[in-house]
């Protein structure tokens, strides 16, 4: 798979036990469905699931609407990780993988155990 941002290769790293793709260029990540529940140590991927207000994006990185890695021509939405913190990712709604970038995998998973290890 190459990354959506730069189209660099994206490399397999074993991130806690969980086999994720990571892009060493731009630190960005992809996870499978299913891989970041396993790593903040929920059975849900996403908590939470509102649309994103628009002023919650303009933080964001240029150049929205990325393609999902695995799909290649699917757009990816950006979606809240979860209700209460107001962390965005990418997600695929076909194949159901997200992306993370560089610093988002830190801030779902500071969000994730601020939220009491998956209690929503
Ligand atoms: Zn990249
Ligand atoms: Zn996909």
């Amino acid at each position: 798979m190459r990354c959506p941002r730069d189209g660099q290769k994206l490399e397999s790293e074993n991130f806690c036990g969980v086999i994720i793709d990571s892009c060493s260029y731009c630190d960005g990540t992809w996870l499978d469905m299913g891989e970041l529940g396993r790593i903040v140590g929920v059975n849900k991927d996403i908590l939470g699931g509102e649309p994103v207000k628009p002023k919650d994006l303009k933080d964001r990185p240029p150049g929205q609407s990325l393609l999902c890695p695995r799909c290649g021509d699917v757009k990816m939405d950006p979606v809240y990780y979860s209700g209460k913190k107001k962390v965005i990712i990418d997600k695929c709604l076909a194949c159901e993988g997200i992306w993370l970038d560089t610093e988002e995998l830190k801030f779902v998973i500071r969000a994730a155990y601020e939220a009491g290890g998956g209690a929503y």
